[in-house]
């Protein structure tokens, strides 16, 4: 199994993920549970007799080839389709799964009616808020929203009788995304979203970019987090009660330079990504986002 991270490359307008490779990947995950990669998006694809269960279809052409790649497991069509948050570069392609019902947090609504990009799904079919749970076959789904993690509709897709979940743009495998994508994160509801998986004990944390299911690269990001959030909050406190909550904000910018985590000195982009990463969590703390 690869654990390769795709690196994040921009496009005309925000989040655009591309690959460097054209390979697809089909993972077994367990009977009727796959981790499908194409294009640099993996995809939880669930298995029943009455239809398939999909998780960011990401772009029109990828949509294609995830069909392609489906149709050689199955001769179900995709009946549903999980998105896990909000941004364009996951929401997209639903249209090429005529008969599936889209299912999203209800926040991803009112970011939709904003698409001028026609990229964003015609109709969601089912919200949710903070839960949802339902059979698909055999398998029992848990869609969790944690609150605002990597956009306003991070949703974690929970399968607890195997053990598995997926999550998009929450974390990389050793590997500091670059800052220009964090500016929306609240990186304390990332930090909140990944206890929460940690503390579910799983067999396989599926990431959208990723195409290891490794917990492993869970586990790692779940201490690297919190590491950046003790280390920043025991600067911002020690700011604040000898200078004021004043010198907090004006200082974000000189501690982001200041600061460091040499444990993950040898992770991609460490040099010269940790300081957006630290004023990320500096605002989070301070300013709740
Ligand atoms: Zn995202």
């Amino acid at each position: 199994m690869k654990t390769l991270f795709y690196p994040f490359v921009l496009s005309i307008l925000g989040c655009f993920f591309t690959s460097l490779t054209n390979a697809s990947e089909v993972i077994k995950l367990e009977k009727n549970i796959y981790a499908i990669e194409e294009d640099g998006f993996t995809s939880l694809v669930i298995l029943s007799n009455n239809g398939v269960l999909i998780t960011d279809p990401a772009n029109t052409l990828r949509a294609e080839k995830l069909q392609k790649q489906i149709k050689t497991l199955t001769d179900q069509p995709v009946t549903k389709i999980v998105l896990s948050h909000e941004h364009y570069d996951h929401v997209g392609g639903t249209e090429i799964f005529s008969k599936a019902k889209v299912i999203c947090h209800s926040s991803c609504e009112e970011v939709f009616q904003l698409d001028t990009r026609n990229i964003t799904p015609k109709k969601v079919h089912i919200t949710f808020d903070k839960k949802l749970s339902f059979k698909f076959g055999n398998t029992t789904i848990n869609l969790h929203h944690f609150g605002p993690a990597d956009g306003f509709s991070s949703t974690v897709i929970y399968l607890p009788e195997n053990a598995i979940a997926f999550s998009a743009d929450l974390y990389a495998d050793r590997y500091l995304i670059p800052g220009i994508w964090m500016d929306n994160d609240n990186y304390l509801g990332i930090l909140n979203a990944l206890k929460k998986m940690q503390s579910w004990q799983l067999k396989h944390a599926v990431n959208s970019h990723a195409t290891t299911t490794s917990v492993k690269a869970l586990n790692e990001n779940t201490e690297f987090v919190t590491d950046l959030y003790n280390l920043v909050n025991t600067n911002i406190n020690n700011t604040i009660s000898t200078e004021g909550v004043g010198k907090a904000f004006d200082s974000i910018n000189e501690c982001s330079q200041a600061l460091k985590l040499p444990k993950y000195k040898h992770w991609t982009n460490y040099n010269t990504e940790l300081p957006a990463h630290i004023r990320r969590m500096a605002l989070s703390i301070l300013h709740g986002g």
